[in-house]
């Protein structure tokens, strides 16, 4: 019970303001309360970080009110948001914004309200025979009542009678049924029947796995996080979900992350059905939910009921209580940071998370990310492998097509190598599936003026338009700028314009010309714009109905097809020559991943890689399936150029509509750092992006490089705090980027 609270309030102000508590609050206003307070002219939404038995501060008004019972947050994750905001540099407020779904912070969406129908009293026989005869319709709706087991929603009680509202008014105006207005929860797979299934015999490897974590809980305070790193199809899966049986049995709540693209009606079944016995345990976190679904589903969390979450990124601030594990699946990958302030990476943060609140960490991967991978080399992780499949399948054979050969032989490459097409064939007369993988949509990548060799480009960003034969027409892939197709070059009038490089549509349409008996479809998020279009496409593939389903990243992730026997990647080499310092990875992880799609059943699978750099080495040591020679070599890589994990790294984006000004503020703000950093921290010169213009901004970048990352990211805040930047400029700070460009 505190005289004052500190608040962080919903709007950005950089500051945090204290408040009275008045008396008919105090006993309940506590850190993580939400609570709304006067602010200036205006009645605001705010957090409670702290509570306080004095306060500084002069002319203090009371709290106007507090919303719920019990703190929205708890001070864990008030802990969190703190950490939060000073490792990534951002404001407190902005890393609110990240840890409440909007529609629980808004606090207009309540629980669905629903008329429940129940009998007042027992009738007897004579009772609804009497009634019979003056209102036959009343009596059989009363008989249906009398035999109700308990209260149920009127709707249901009127379409199984098939009786009408008025029917059901004159009965409760009689007295014999009452009706009670009771909150219900919108459950987003109300409709599906989960099957209780029960827990497999794990493998020996996999007992081990789990006997590590068991280990863990016994001792969740010290021990380090654990590192499982499993080939693809090693059951990964079943030791989570026995780490979490194990983790109940302690009476404790667990978290599940998995990126969004795996967050697959497939994969939550696997966890509803594995806990069915309790309906209420198994909440769920994405994008796709209603405002209403998600309201509910965290209110299942908040309140207890529900004590497992499977969630993509933001689901790591679930506000679950007496939190025992989280498990963060498939921890390399990327889509796991976010790309908007607060610009957090979730498997970062969850390892923070579990250590404010005591609790076991189990990242899972068949491809580690460098920086996990180092940390269980030097102990901070403890490691466990799975390296068997657990069907027994042999990993599938891969075979690299060198694409510069194939120009030899064929002038121009063709976008099916000849070995891919005798491959594509002989799965087609097996009946078996093939699987065609390429990183970019459209049918063709630029428009080119064969006469001055002008490309046609966005008019907002600094990349060429790609043509879509779907709707022909041109469009932007950054900003989605959409423009007609010219018919003669715009810049020197002649009719000379030819379509380069491909895409996914291209490939389809390539594809069902070579085999026209074939059923080809394309999946990638032009084709899948519709709400089922997914589901739909891989339940006719996984049916048998397709032979060949061509895709971007869409499909390289987590499906299992047991008549998959081919995977083909048209161009290994797209993500290679970006200018990022994890191109190399990158390519290695997908390469692996896309692999593990072929062969999961009885027969072997086969992965044709074609590229024009068969050398390098991301490429060979994913075709031997050798993670730790790639391993190595990479590290050193990292080693000799300061990257991660040697040293973290900062990304500053200045960007503004004029480019002068952009220029300027970036150059400004690189000699201040430069004034304001120690030796030991290293500031590049500010340069143009790779990218250097997107969504009509110009953008400059500013790259530091240091090893003490919470000293360096106050520094930054600190200096820029201390410059007014023009209006039009913006300025990001990302630290530990992922996107480069
Ligand atoms: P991963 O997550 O590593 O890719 P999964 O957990 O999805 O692997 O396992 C692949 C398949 O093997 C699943 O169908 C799963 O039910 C099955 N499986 C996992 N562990 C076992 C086991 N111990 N015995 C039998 N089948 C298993
Ligand atoms: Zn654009």
């Amino acid at each position: 019970m505190s005289a004052f609270v500190r608040v962080v309030l919903d709007r950005s102000i950089r500051r945090e303001l204290d408040y009275a508590v008045p008396d008919a609050l105090a006993e309940k206003v506590a850190v993580g309360s939400r609570i709304r307070v006067p602010f200036r002219d205006k009645s605001l939404l705010a957090t409670v970080v702290a509570e306080l038995d004095e306060s500084p501060a002069e002319g203090i008004k009371p709290i106007e009110a507090l919303i719920g019972e019990k703190p929205t947050l708890s001070s864990s994750l008030i802990e969190l948001a703190r950490w939060m905001a000073n490792y990534y540099c951002c404001p407190i407020e902005t890393v609110m914004r990240s840890l409440l779904p909007q529609v629980i912070r808004k606090a207009k969406v309540s629980w669905k309200k629903q008329l429940f129908v129940a009998p007042t009293r027992q009738p007897s026989p004579e009772e609804i025979e009497k009634l019979r005869r003056r209102a036959p319709r009343q009596a059989e709706l009363l008989s249906a009542v009398a035999q109700l087991p308990g209260p149920i929603p009127a709707t249901d009680l009127l379409r199984q009678t098939l009786l009408d509202n008025a029917t059901l008014r004159a009965l409760v105006r009689r007295g014999w049924a009452e009706l009670r207005e009771q909150e219900m929860a919108r459950d987003p797979h109300a409709a599906e029947k989960f099957v209780a299934d029960s827990e497999l015999t794990l493998n020996s490897e996999q007992t081990a796995a789990l006997q590590l974590v068991a280990a863990a809980l016994e001792n969740p305070a010290t021990h380090p996080p654990i590192l499982l790193h499993g080939v693809t199809g090693s059951g990964k899966t079943e030791v989570y979900l026995q780490a979490i049986r194990a983790t109940l049995a302690r009476g404790k709540t667990a978290i599940v992350l998995v990126p969004e693209i795996s967050l697959t009606p497939q994969t939550v079944e696997r966890f509803k059905s594995r806990f069915a016995e309790q309906p209420e345990m198994v909440a769920v976190l994405h994008s796709h939910l209603s405002e209403g679904e998600r309201h509910d589903e965290w209110h299942k969390l908040h309140s207890g009921n529900a004590r497992i979450v499977i969630g993509a990124r933001s689901a790591v601030f679930a506000p679950l209580e007496n939190l025992g594990l989280i498990v963060v699946d498939e921890e390399h990958e990327t889509s796991y940071k976010q790309e908007e302030a607060p610009r957090y990476h979730a498997r970062d943060v969850a390892i923070v998370r579990a250590k404010i609140e005591k609790c076991v960490v189990l990242l899972g991967t068949a491809t580690p990310s460098l920086e996990s991978y180092h940390n269980a080399e030097r102990g901070k992780y403890v490691l466990s492998n799975l390296t068997q499949r657990v069907d027994q399948c042999q990993m599938p054979l891969i075979r690299i097509v060198d694409l510069r050969q194939e120009r030899r032989k064929e002038k121009a490459a063709p976008i099916l190598s000849e070995k891919l097409r005798n491959a594509i064939e002989i799965r087609l007369n097996n009946k078996e599936q093939t699987i065609l993988f390429l990183n970019r949509r459209g049918f063709s990548t630029s428009l080119l003026c064969s006469q001055c060799g002008k490309a046609r480009d966005c008019p907002n960003c600094s990349v060429a338009l790609t043509f879509h034969r779907t709707n022909t027409r041109l469009s932007c892939h950054l900003c989605g700028h959409s423009a007609a197709v010219p018919k003669r070059c715009p810049e020197c009038g002649e009719d000379a314009l030819i379509y380069a490089g491909f895409g996914t549509e291209k490939v389809e349409a390539n594809v069902s010309a070579i085999f026209p008996h074939a059923v080809v479809r394309r999946m990638d998020a032009d084709s899948m714009t519709r709400k089922d279009a997914y589901r739909e496409t891989l339940h006719a593939f996984r049916a048998g109905k397709i032979d060949i389903l061509v895709g971007t990243q869409m499909i390289a992730k987590g499906l299992h097809f047991p008549n998959v026997t081919l995977v083909g990647i048209i161009n290994a080499d797209l993500a290679l020559h970006l200018p990022d310092f994890r191109a190399g990875e990158r390519t290695f992880q997908l390469l692996t991943q896309v692999a593990g799609r072929a062969g999961r059943g009885e027969t072997p699978g086969e992965v044709f890689v074609q590229t024009y750099t068969p050398f390098s080495p991301s490429i060979q040591f994913a075709r031997h399936h050798d993670f730790a020679g790639y391993f190595q070599q990479e590290l050193e890589f990292r080693e000799r150029c300061d990257f991660p994990p040697f040293k973290h790294v900062v990304l500053i984006t200045v960007r503004s509509e004029h480019e002068a000004r952009a220029s300027f503020s970036a150059e400004t703000l690189a000699r201040r750092l430069k004034e304001a950093l120690p030796e030991e921290f290293s500031l590049g010169a500010p340069a143009p992006a790779p990218l250097e213009k997107l969504q009509g901004h110009y953008r400059f970048h500013i790259l530091l490089r240091g090893a003490a990352i919470m000293r360096l990211s106050r520094m930054i805040r600190e200096t820029l705090d201390k410059l007014p930047f023009p209006e039009d400029v913006a300025v990001a700070v990302d630290v530990d980027p992922y996107q480069l460009l």
